[in-house]
Formats: structure tokens, C-alpha cells, sequence
């Protein structure tokens, strides 16, 4: 498998098919990237996946922009699936078009999806996401959960004073739906600063309270040790911001931006290297190899553990833990 020179194993890539949404939720990071001006074709991101899985990468998240605006990604999972080597292909959607696709994107190998869901409050839904319809967003999980897609999970960005009270409602909802809740802490970026400054809500103290009412707690080791509380409601996982050196040292994926380029890093904007160019100027199967191995060289971890800690400059702890 390979490492980049911080000794981080590359496991997966997250693939943005589009960077285009038809919902403009109002603290989106659109995942570091400015929006693209060309979008690659199922072929060409079959053939990347292929130069990946060569070197050892086994698993794929499509995500976007929306990626189920894509008319064509039923054969864009059905490309990724088909590749030897790729073991997960799975996707974050926000499920607004889900219910008629859950079926052909699970018969093409679709094995999960994380679905984006902040509240169950149709009025705040449509406010979050400008003019999102909540009704359409539910009847997609259900049918995610009806075609066999497993884990459905439910990622709810937490924003103070905005759906902090109704964590209990929502680990409820997703239990009752056979889904797993995923509290994630909102991230400052670029595109969402001011919103950031005023709702940004600290974590902790929701651990806190998780901690002391949940019958079991679980990390999970290998996942930038995400922590599991079995409450009475269900279950749910927490997700901390990406300001956090856990995240970093233990970050083995390589992101892809809709119009093909590798980004090393979610956080920086001056290290991709672009793939579609060459590819499109007629590249072999060596020479993408290379542009890959390039950007697995630039990868390295955003934040890093302070010396003295017990832990390497490069913020990884040993190998036994990546
Ligand atoms: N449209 C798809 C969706 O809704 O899942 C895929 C793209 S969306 C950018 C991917 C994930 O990033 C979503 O779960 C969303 O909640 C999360 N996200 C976007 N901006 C964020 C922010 N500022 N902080 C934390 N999570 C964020």
C-alpha cells in the first residue's frame, strides 16, 4: 500500500462528480474547491479510479456538489464498482433525488450513503437550505434504507441556537428509520466565515451529555477516532471539525475535484495537481500513474501535533493506529 511522506497509508479517494447543488445550504464548504468549469465523463473517472486501485486504493466516496444531479450517475457508480481492487463505493448526497435512484445505484454497487440532514423542521430545513423541501429529503432515506443500502447515515452539521436542542429528535428519527446519526461540528472555510463566527457550537458539552446518558461508548480507531454512544433513542457519532490533529493524522484519503484535478488536502488550494489535462491530451496508463504518486508526494497533514507530546512532527502516532 502506499504512504505519503508523513507515513500515512492512501486508502480512498472522495470523487466530486459536479460541483454544481440544487440546494445552497448556508454553511456549505463545497468541499474546498471553487466551482468547476468542466465536468469529468464516467469513462475518465473510471479510468483514474483504475490508476488509483493500482496502488492500493480500495475504497470510493462520490460526493459533489450534488451528485445525483448528474444524470449519468448510475453508470458513474457502475464504472467505479467495476474496477478490480475497488472494494466501497459509497456516496453523500442530500437525498432530494434519492428515491427514484436508491434502486439502479445499488444494483450498479453502490454499498452506503451519508445523507445531509440538519433537522426535521421543515420550515429551518427550507431556511438552511434555501428553499430545500424536508418531505422529499425523508422519502430518500427511506427508500435508501428499502433498497439495501447499509449504513444509511444521517450527517447533521450542529449549529448553535439553530438544532442543537433537538439531538435526542433526531437520534429518534434516524433509529426509528434504521439509520445512524452522525453529529458533525461545523467547519470555518472560505465560503462560510461569517455564518461560522455566529453559530459554531462547541462540541463538548454535547459529548459531555452523550457520555453521561449512553449505556456504551465505542471509538472507532481507525476513523479519526470517531466515538459511538449507544443511548436508549439509538445510536449516534460524533465527528469533530476538521481544526483537529486526530483528523489530519489520520486523513488516508485523496480527493478529486469535479473537473480533475487531485487535491491532497480538503484545507489548501495550492497544491492540486491536474489529471484531466493530460488525460485529455492523450496520457498513458504510466503517466497518470505518476501525476497520482505527485500528489500523494504533496499530501501532509494540515495541523499538526506539537512536538513533545509523545508524537512524531508529522502528527502519527504509530502504524499500529493508522
Ligand atoms: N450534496 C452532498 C451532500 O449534501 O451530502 C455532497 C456535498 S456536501 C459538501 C458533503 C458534506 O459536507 C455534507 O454532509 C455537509 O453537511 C458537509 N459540510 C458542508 N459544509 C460543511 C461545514 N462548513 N462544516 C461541516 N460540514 C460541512
Amino acid at each position: 500500500m502506499i504512504r505519503d511522506p508523513f507515513g500515512r497509508p492512501l486508502k480512498s479517494l472522495r470523487i466530486s462528480v459536479t460541483s454544481r447543488c440544487n440546494l445552497s445550504c448556508v454553511y456549505c464548504h463545497q468541499e474546498g474547491v471553487e466551482k468547476a468549469r468542466s465536468e469529468m465523463t464516467p469513462e475518465e473517472i473510471q479510468r483514474i479510479v483504475e490508476v488509483a486501485a493500482g496502488q492500493g486504493v480500495k475504497k470510493v466516496k462520490i460526493t459533489g456538489g450534488e451528485p445525483i444531479i448528474r444524470r449519468d450517475i448510475v453508470e458513474i457508480v457502475q464504472g467505479i464498482a467495476d474496477v478490480k481492487g475497488i472494494g466501497e463505493v459509497s456516496m453523500t448526497t442530500n437525498a432530494t433525488l434519492l428515491a427514484d435512484k436508491s434502486q439502479a445505484l445499488r444494483e450498479a454497487g453502490l454499498r452506503r450513503v451519508n445523507v445531509s440532514l440538519d433537522t426535521l423542521d421543515p420550515r429551518i430545513f427550507r431556511e438552511i437550505t434555501k428553499g430545500g423541501e424536508l418531505d422529499r429529503v425523508i422519502e430518500g432515506i427511506r427508500a435508501a434504507v428499502d433498497a439495501g443500502l447499509s449504513p444509511v447515515k444521517l450527517n447533521m452539521v450542529v449549529m448553535k441556537g439553530i438544532n442543537t436542542d433537538r439531538i435526542k429528535e433526531m437520534i429518534g428519527f434516524a433509529s426509528e428509520n434504521n439509520a445512524i446519526l452522525q453529529l458533525i461540528g461545523l467547519m470555518e472555510n472560505e465560503y462560510s466565515r461569517e455564518f461560522y463566527s455566529e453559530y459554531a457550537q462547541d462540541l463538548e458539552r454535547i459529548v459531555r451529555e452523550l457520555e453521561e446518558e449512553a449505556n456504551e461508548v465505542l471509538v472507532r480507531k481507525f476513523m479519526q477516532n470517531r466515538t459511538r454512544y449507544i443511548l436508549d433513542e439509538g445510536e449516534v457519532e460524533v465527528v469533530f471539525p476538521m481544526h483537529n490533529t486526530e483528523f489530519c493524522a489520520h486523513c488516508t484519503r485523496m480527493r478529486i475535484t469535479a473537473d480533475g484535478r487531485f487535491k491532497p488536502c480538503l484545507m489548501r488550494t495550492d497544491n492540486y495537481v491536474d489529471f484531466l489535462g493530460p488525460m485529455r491530451a492523450g496520457a498513458s496508463e504510466e503517466e497518470l500513474e505518476r501525476l497520482f504518486l505527485e500528489a500523494v508526494s504533496r499530501r501532509e497533514p494540515y495541523f499538526k501535533k506539537p512536538l513533545g507530546m509523545g508524537e512524531k512532527a508529522d502528527g502519527v502516532k504509530d502504524e499500529g493506529n493508522l
